[in-house]
């Protein structure tokens, strides 16, 4: 019986430790055969120590086959592998987000697992629990000694023969269930450093003046996307029709693809908000915001978005300076209609609008009126299977968010007002078996559109600002621009804003308009 026990442990082992680790079945025969050797060693390893610890065997052996059952799914389904993001999306996520990954597929496999684990942490119990001390920590010192020489002249051996594939399959940020606690310590590194965001110095300490009239200053909305990619957008080139409003739209300026800061919303958003470059990575100043709030302009952020960061300190960070903040329920759409309730008659406003855009489930974000790509079903176990309905739910999802940017643009259009669309991030539909955004660097994954609407009345006060901004386009674009571009389309010069990055010229002398130097004088 404690034999038959015994090899049942044994294999289940090196069953979960084969399942939980699909990266290595993408290797070549030879790559997965010493692959499995040692991913299956090292599950036998922390079998071995945990399962002899009375309370933790129960909590390592179902934490360790739910998270490497995720793991597998994830991987085999989106093509995504775990990291700090999937961290923070599970630490962070709402309901929405949930349902739409949640599948019975999925909760199936989980029950399964869970219950795998209980089976292993009783196997164990019965197997290890009366094993002398003495006994076991021999056995388990030489096992250990075997399977740390094992991994490390394996990684050495693969390195030295440059198989990259097959070394990169067993670091330990990739092998489960190691790649879980290395990814929640990463977390818990980003978190602190994201923290670090509200120590930044504040741009709007540093000499500014406002050069337009006060009475001039513009409606400025900044429209953050979601998940959008530039490739997908009809203006800029694709066979499909995604954007009918904004290639019929006067006074829209198309940058064409811009290249974003980052791959998942938390690492974009920094990138969109601070002045942080995408060489450097970190912000020199807080958010655009405060200038626009020493100026005298009215700011707004009005979110569909869920706060990132925990208890939403990441996206405090970076936006709580604005002086309204407001996060609703809904439809992207009706984000216009907060913009026109908020902001009203006035002019002299910074609204920043963030959408749901096309984030997945993309046949989740739009409503029947969108349905034009069709069919549009697909089961999230089988994208593949249904590769062209995900694009065409996809590519619906573009078509609601042209016309939520037609539709800002629509209650804009009498006003003094500048309209500014790009999305934080892409997303990859399957190329290469890859889909989802953020674990992988896939570069559909940043590239993003980049579009700028300005009105008459804009033109009419800013006439070289908008001659500026027509003659920037081709000018390639990154998210680099967004910071500084966003303070010159306001009519402010700063000491902190970089004239090469400022689509509206506003920082270069002689180009902005001076309008009245007493207006220019009030702020200093
Ligand atoms: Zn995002």
């Amino acid at each position: 019986m404690r034999t038959l026990q015994t090899w049942l442990f044994g294999l289940l082992c090196a069953v979960s430790a084969a399942v939980y680790n699909p990266q290595i079945y993408k290797l070549d025969a030879l790559g997965i055969g010493w692959d499995v050797v040692v991913v299956v060693a090292l599950h036998g390893a922390l079998a071995m120590l945990f399962g002899r610890i009375p309370g933790v065997r129960w909590a390592y052996f179902t934490l360790m086959n739910l998270a490497g059952c995720a793991t597998t799914y994830f991987y085999t389904v989106f093509g995504v592998t775990v990291n700090y993001d999937s961290v923070a999306w599970l630490f962070e996520t709402n309901s929405m987000e949930v349902n739409s990954f949640l599948t019975w597929r999925l909760s199936l496999l989980m029950g399964v697992s869970f219950l795998l684990g209980l089976i292993q942490a009783s196997l164990s119990k019965r197997v290890l629990g009366d094993v002398p001390l003495k006994r076991y920590a021999a056995v388990f010192g030489v096992a250990l000694l075997a399977v740390a020489g094992l991994y490390k002249g394996s990684w050495a051996f693969f390195k030295y023969m440059d198989w990259q594939p097959t070394y990169e399959a067993i670091s330990l940020s990739r092998v489960s269930p190691i790649s879980i606690p290395k990814a929640i310590r990463m977390y818990i590194h980003e978190e602190g450093e994201s923290e670090k965001l509200l120590d930044l110095p504040n741009p709007a300490d540093a000499p500014s003046q406002l050069v337009v009239a006060e009475d001039e200053r513009p409606t400025v909305v900044f429209i953050i996307g979601e998940s959008a990619q530039a490739a997908h957008f009809g203006i800029n080139g694709y066979e499909r029709q995604t954007t009918p409003r904004l290639a019929a739209m006067p006074n829209l300026l198309n940058y064409g693809v811009c290249r974003s800061f980052g791959n998942t919303t938390r690492v974009s958003l920094i990138g969109m908000l601070t002045d942080a470059r995408i060489k450097e990575r970190k912000p020199q100043h807080a958010s655009f915001i405060n200038l626009f709030n020493k100026h005298g302009y009215e700011t707004y952020f009005i979110s569909r978005q869920n706060k990132l960061g925990r208890s939403g300190h990441l996206t405090d960070a970076l936006i709580s300076c604005s002086k309204h903040v407001k996060y609703v329920k809904g439809r992207d759409i009706e984000l216009v209609r907060h913009m026109n309730e908020a902001i009203g008659d006035t002019s002299g406003n910074l609204v920043l609008l963030h959408m749901v855009g096309s984030h997945f489930s993309y046949k989740h974000q739009y409503t029947d009126q969108y349905r034009k790509f069709v069919p549009d079903d697909y089961v999230n176990e089988e994208l593949s299977k249904y590769h062209q309905n995900v694009i065409n739910a996809y590519d619906n999802s573009i078509l609601k968010t042209d016309d939520m940017i037609a539709s800002v643009i629509d209650a804009l259009r009498d006003k003094n007002a500048v309209v500014f669309y790009t999305s934080d991030h892409g997303d990859s539909l399957g190329k290469r078996g890859v889909f989802l955004h953020g674990t992988t660097v896939e570069q559909e994954q940043y590239e993003v559109p980049f579009l700028l609407w300005y009105s008459d009345a804009f033109k009419a006060a800013r006439p070289q600002t908008v001659a500026h901004m027509q003659a920037a386009v081709g000018t390639p674009v990154t998210h680099d621009f967004i910071y500084h571009t966003l303070v010159g389309l306001a009519g402010i010069r700063s000491d902190v804003l970089d004239a090469s990055l400022d689509l509206s010229g506003t920082m270069q002398s002689g180009v902005a308009e001076v309008a009245q130097p007493e207006a220019a004088a009030a702020v200093q």
